[in-house]
């Protein structure tokens, strides 16, 4: 089963936050739609599925038409595994969090390149600075080739790192993120520290490998769902998973000394000795407890879902996750931890 997939913003100034969210729901039942929204008074920022190619290209019709957008950049991609499992909207101040609540990008074009353009620019000019606005973890696994990487852990840090570059204000700044809204803002900050020479990639690393795959960006580009990350070709990654003790990407491959189970944990993680060679972070816990002895590993909520779905356990499975604690599986066939003692 193909699942299709669309991630895309739109900045517009919203009130009624709560009935839009009740029509985003409605509809997204409607469509049966799956993802992540996020909806604030400055828009909407979200990346959505639906086993349906069809369904999905209604729901982004009447999204277009229900913002009363004139153009919004889809970025669309595909994956054989469902990237999320249900569908949440979320409000918040920001739909994207830069702490520059309340500053709106202007409409239409603000010094956007297509990636037709990005390209043109990184093969034939060289006087220019290319920064990466994302976190370091995400630079780690996929870049382009010669951008300068802010080594920051939340974009917040941004503006500081910029103004400690003392880059001179006339140099030509290029700047770029996973799907571009970041840099809606981004470059907001670096025409107000006096870089007018600015420019941010069009819907960003999504979209220019829609186009260009295994050109000037190399490696993979992380993602904020299941995938974890894209390969070159837009393809859910096969390298990278979340590491299970930090949530960051990783590849590093283990057997875990508790339970025995092959897993992959990240780089960082494989270096901490209370997490080395570990495979989750109760197998972690029950090894400092009590060092060396063996025991069985404990399923994601993720994994019991698709237990109870292929019939390798009950209906009414249900794991420990704490002394009072247990996921079990609700009436909707999704995992919940709930309190162990209540039904
Ligand atoms: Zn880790
Ligand atoms: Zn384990």
């Amino acid at each position: 089963m193909s699942y299709f997939i669309s991630a895309f913003y739109h900045f517009t100034r919203l009130q009624n936050l709560e009935a839009i969210k009740a029509d985003l729901e409605k509809t997204a039942e409607k469509l049966s739609i799956r993802g992540l929204l996020i909806l604030g008074p400055e828009g909407i920022n979200t990346t959505c599925s639906s086993s349906s190619e069809d369904d999905l290209h209604a729901f982004k019709v009447w999204v277009l038409q229900y913002f009363n957008a004139s153009a919004i950049t889809f970025k669309d991609s595909r994956s054989d595994r469902p990237p999320f499992r249900r569908y949440k909207v979320k409000i918040r101040e920001e739909i994207v969090t830069t702490g520059l609540p309340g500053v709106m990008p202007p409409e239409g074009k603000n010094h956007h390149l297509s990636p037709e353009e990005w390209n043109r620019v990184l093969k034939e000019e060289s006087d220019f600075v290319m920064i990466d606005t994302r976190n370091w973890y995400e630079y780690k696994i996929g870049t382009f080739k010669g951008a300068l990487n802010p080594d920051i852990e939340k974009f917040t840090d941004f503006p500081a790192y910029i103004e400690k570059q003392g880059i001179s204000k006339d140099k030509k700044m290029l700047i770029f993120c996973t799907g571009g809204i970041r840099c809606e803002k981004g470059i907001l900050e670096l025409q107000n520290q006096g870089y007018s020479d600015v420019y941010q990639l069009e819907g960003g690393i999504l979209n220019y490998l829609e186009k260009f795959p295994n050109d000037q960006f190399g490696g993979e580009c992380f993602v904020f769902d299941h995938r974890v990350a894209v390969d070159q070709n837009l393809a859910p990654s096969a390298q990278y998973v979340l590491c299970p003790h930090c949530g960051q990407p990783g590849d590093t491959k283990v057997i875990c000394k508790r339970c025995d189970y092959e897993d992959k944990i990240c780089e960082n993680c494989s270096r901490l000795p209370f997490k080395q060679a570990t495979c989750s972070k109760n197998c972690a816990h029950q090894w400092e407890l009590n060092p060396g002895k063996k025991g069985q590993r404990q399923l994601l909520p993720f994994e019991l879902e698709h237990q109870v779905r292929t019939g390798a356990a009950s209906p009414h499975a249900s794991i420990p996750v704490t002394r009072t604690k247990a996921t079990r599986i609700n009436e909707q066939g999704q995992a919940v931890t709930v309190n162990s003692c209540s039904n």
